[in-house]
């Protein structure tokens, strides 16, 4: 039996940063983690004595003055993060498969305007009416810019899709899709997906976009230091099956080990579906909630290959990849009769040969359903086994269709790939804990807003909720609903001046 202040069920980003907010205050916060790493998303993983990102390639809004690096800053970690910006004239580059052209988007502001000009200078007054609705819809966003602010502002906004947007400012098809390029960043798709989202996360990759060298572990070990300096405790190997409601409160996590954690309030930092399912009591959560809960549908899922090359062999790029064929924001939906849509490849220099890449991550789209069949098979690094010869057979066909793709424009990575290790929805879904394996955990549909986000407060006056389910997915999106989350009890106006 252990006691605490503040009990956060998962060591995700959203979990371990309103962590540090609260400890900073005082409070006694410890965070319970099914895994041995902390850091969900954030987690690294090694093979052939490389070191990989299992999810987080590169982020945005880290440079100095700027929303993240505020936030991080104020959370003690800025200053020790490695990082590596990417080019300052292309951060991103995009491919379509029907062009041979490729295309770059550019940082800062200015930069990305004057990338987007440079290469359509007849779609000027076009690319000037995107860029000013963008900079518009940024400011609106009060907690993008740090300050307090009316949800009413954000209101003529939310409910703007994403591609009505862009057809209202009359860029040509060939401009739209270069401007949604990189909406894998979002899972951008033209049914569901909002203007705001895409504003949210690419304008903090316009900011300016970096690359975590080393890993994106970096942040979880640092939040997690700092932590422990404000007397915050972390237990790992604790899987949260039960919170215990009485009397219309939590009152308890009971943990799969027998270990049960007692506390005043609780946060949680997993899915709502399995927050709801750890609930047990009917009572506790009424029925149109739960079925809100339930019936959200996930984002798209991921096929994640990571390669590490012949050392000294191919020449490191410092922007990522972005190849889509066809509209990117059709390409979910095209999913259903061809594979691959699109792909991202993600860079790794090699630090003691610098100029070379040590390895590529390359990240697709791929359907969750398309791996059912194995549904029930469990692996990680707790409980680690191997799926089937089948699931091993399936998922390096649907590899090597992806490495196909790639060899067109990239033949230099498949001639000197010296290993390979292949991540599948169920990986993602076995070592991060997300649900089914989802990208971005719950499809924000903009269709069905009110719908598909979620408060950080639910009707149980001790239980809230953060991580990237709530609202925006990301690095961001999670860390800006962190300060919702802790300012639950903080208070908005006071943690916002700390931050500030
Ligand atoms: C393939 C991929 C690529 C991505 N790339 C980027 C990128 O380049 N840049 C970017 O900004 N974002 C990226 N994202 C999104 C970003 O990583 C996530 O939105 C964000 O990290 C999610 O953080 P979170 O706090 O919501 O929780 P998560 O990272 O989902 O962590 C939840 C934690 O809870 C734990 N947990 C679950 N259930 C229990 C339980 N019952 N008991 C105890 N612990 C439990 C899990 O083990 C996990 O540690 C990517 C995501 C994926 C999947």
């Amino acid at each position: 039996m252990v006691q605490h202040q503040i009990v956060i069920v998962g060591s995700g980003l959203g979990g371990l940063l309103t962590a540090v907010f609260l400890a900073k205050e005082g409070y006694d916060v410890a965070v319970l983690e099914q895994n041995k790493q902390v850091g969900g998303c954030l987690q690294t993983f090694s093979f052939d004595k490389k070191v990989f990102d299992s999810a987080v390639h590169y982020i945005g809004a880290l440079g100095e003055g700027e929303v993240l690096n505020r936030i991080f800053d104020y959370a003690g970690i800025m200053s020790r993060l490695k990082l590596k910006q990417l080019d300052a004239d292309c951060f991103d580059q995009v491919l379509l498969e029907q062009e041979d052209r490729t295309f770059r988007l550019g940082q800062g502001t200015a930069g990305y305007k004057e990338s987007l000009v440079a290469q359509f200078p007849e779609e000027t007054v076009a690319i000037t009416k995107y860029c000013d609705f963008l900079e518009k819809t940024a400011q609106a966003y009060p907690l993008y810019n740090l300050r307090l602010g009316d949800g009413a502002e954000k209101l003529p906004y939310e409910q703007l899709h994403l591609s009505a947007v862009l057809a209202d400012t009359g860029a040509s098809p060939l401009l739209q899709s270069v401007i949604t390029g990189n909406s894998i960043l979002y899972a951008g798709d033209r049914r569901f997906t909002s203007w705001a989202a895409h504003v949210l996360v690419s304008k903090s990759y316009i900011d300016s976009s970096w690359r975590c060298e080393g890993g994106a572990s970096q942040i979880s070990k640092y939040l997690w230091k700092e932590l422990q300096v404000h007397g915050g405790t972390i237990y790992r190997h604790e899987k949260v099956n039960k919170l215990c409601y009485e009397n219309g409160k939590i009152t308890a996590a009971h943990c799969v080990s027998g270990n049960i954690f007692y506390a005043n309030q609780f946060i949680s930092n997993i899915h709502p579906k399995e927050t709801l399912a750890i609930v047990q009591e009917e009572a506790a959560f009424k029925k149109v909630y739960r079925s809100r809960v339930n019936n959200a549908r996930e984002s798209i899922a991921c096929l994640m290959v990571n390669i590490v090359l012949q050392p000294g062999k191919v020449a490191y790029k410092n922007y990522n990849v972005n190849w889509n064929n066809g509209d990117p924001l059709a390409t979910i939906e095209r999913l259903q009769e061809s594979f691959p849509v699109n792909y991202s490849i993600y860079y790794t220099e090699d630090q003691a040969n610098r100029g070379y890449a040590e390895s590529v991550s390359i990240l697709t789209y791929i359907n969750a359903a398309d791996f059912d069949t194995w549904a029930a098979t469990f692996n990680n690094t707790i409980a680690p086994a191997v799926r089937s010869k089948a699931y091993e057979r399936y998922k390096e066909a649907r590899a090597g269709l992806l490495l196909d793709k790639i060899a067109e424009r990239f033949p230099e990575l498949i001639q000197f790939k010296k290993s390979v290790k292949i991540a599948t929805p169920l990986t993602y879904r076995d070592y991060q804990g997300s649900g089914s394996g989802s990208l971005y955990g719950i499809l924000k549909d903009v269709n069905h807003f009110a719908a598909t986000t979620f408060s950080t407060k639910t009707r149980i006056p001790n239980l809230y909720l953060t991580g990237q389910n709530v609202n925006l997915h990301g690095v961001l999106g999670v860390a800006m609903t962190s300060i919702v989350t802790a300012s639950e009890f903080l208070g908005m106006e006071y943690l916002l001046n700390k931050i500030r």
